[in-house]
């Protein structure tokens, strides 16, 4: 029986309470499918400072580094807020990132066909999409040095921030955008504004040498100010958006927002130590500890998780079809309530889930 070892990071707020819903999810897949995923259940944010003294430890960050997968929820609440920058329970987020120093983010971006209504763009224009956003995470202007803010000898202050590429950094995430598109609809549209800027022309070179070895995938580039225009306009031309990490930043959002479920969303960094997936909300300290959370982000997540971390594909559309399934049958969770739906709680939702595996 193939076994697997997860690591779990339920964290702070809700985060415990839609672990739980994405873990018995996990748990019918094992039976149904016969593998057998071993948890290492450990702190980080708010939860490990109240243990711990820190939002995460050497012991945690070992033991993440030691399984093939790490399945995290969210982390943050008021209770930290007033801590130093350092402590915080977001800092512990960052911590794990670096030492995963996984370089690419992928972002799904799909709408759930029963959430069609929920977009502020009409439904014959969403309808459908299915997009892949490949973020480059760990380089570019965020990272780049010379940065800061300066007086200048005439008392002028400046701020300024380097947008800077090396080639290798380039080439693996266009490699990761490439190997998504082979398994997909063939076709990357990598952002840049080489109109402008120089780190966009070496970024177009370097994305072209690698496209060579990838011949069975279409390429074409667009400067980032139209394709946040195209992605409202016509969302479905797009197959996997292959981007820098601001352009990612930014576009990624807007296409999230786009679907009508922002909340309901899965994300993942891989290519690094180990993959690391969550999903893209944070932790609703307002709601928390009311049984009424949406585990449906979470649930997607550790489909993402079985997909791109551990390789098991047939496993992770089947959770995606249960909660499709779900979905249609008109099962609700608060937030996404609408008049003549089935309003359920948390664990009814993973209950309706597990049910359609
Ligand atoms: P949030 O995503 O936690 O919440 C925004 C709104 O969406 C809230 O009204 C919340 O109730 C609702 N919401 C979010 N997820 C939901 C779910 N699964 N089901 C039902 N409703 C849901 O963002 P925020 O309010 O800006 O931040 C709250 C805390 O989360 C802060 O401490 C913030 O720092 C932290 N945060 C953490 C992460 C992370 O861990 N990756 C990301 C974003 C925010």
């Amino acid at each position: 029986m193939p076994e697997f070892n997860i690591s779990v990071m339920p964290g702070d707020g809700i985060g415990p309470e839609i672990m739980e819903q994405a873990l018995r999810v996990l748990e019918k897949i094992a039976k149904k499918y016969s593998h057998k995923f071993n948890y290492e259940t450990v702190y980080i944010g708010g939860c490990s400072i109240d243990k711990f003294g820190k939002p995460i430890t050497a012991d945690t960050i070992a033991t993440v580094l030691s399984t093939d997968a790490l399945l995290f929820s969210a982390v943050g609440g008021e209770k930290w807020d007033n801590l130093p920058q350092n402590m915080r329970p977001e800092a512990g987020l960052l911590e794990i990132r670096k030492a995963i120093s996984g370089y690419a983010n992928i972002r799904p971006i799909k709408v759930f066909p029963a959430m069609e209504t929920f977009s502020t763009l009409k439904a014959e224009v969403i309808s459908g999409i299915d997009i892949v956003i490949v973020r480059e995470l760990v380089s570019g202007i965020y990272f780049g040095e010379p940065r800061g803010v300066v007086k200048l000898p005439d008392g002028v202050r400046k701020g300024f921030n380097t947008m800077s590429y090396k080639d290798y950094e380039i080439e693996r995430i266009a490699k990761v955008a490439f190997s998504f598109a082979q398994k997909r609809r063939k076709k990357i549209t990598s952002i840049d504004k080489a109109n402008v800027l120089d780190v966009s022309t070496l970024w177009r070179d370097v994305v072209s040498e690698v496209h060579k070895d990838y011949p069975d995938v279409a390429l074409d580039f667009m400067y980032v100010d139209n394709a946040a225009m195209q992605l409202v306009r016509n969302p479905s031309q797009f197959d996997v958006i292959l981007a820098g990490n601001i352009f990612g930043d930014i576009l990624s959002d807007e296409a999230s927002m786009i679907t009508g479920s922002l909340g309901m969303l899965p994300s993942a960094a891989i290519g690094g130590n180990v993959g690391m997936f969550e999903p893209v909300h944070g932790s609703a300290p307002d709601i928390a500890g009311k049984a009424i959370a949406n585990p449906v982000a979470q649930i997607v997540t550790t489909a993402m998780m079985l997909r791109y971390g551990l390789g098991l594909e047939a496993e992770a559309n089947a959770i995606e079809n249960a909660v499709d399934k779900t979905l249609e049958k008109g099962y609700r969770t608060p937030d996404i309530f609408k008049n003549g739906n089935k309003k359920v709680d948390t664990i009814q939702m993973g209950d309706a889930i597990i049910e359609e595996i």
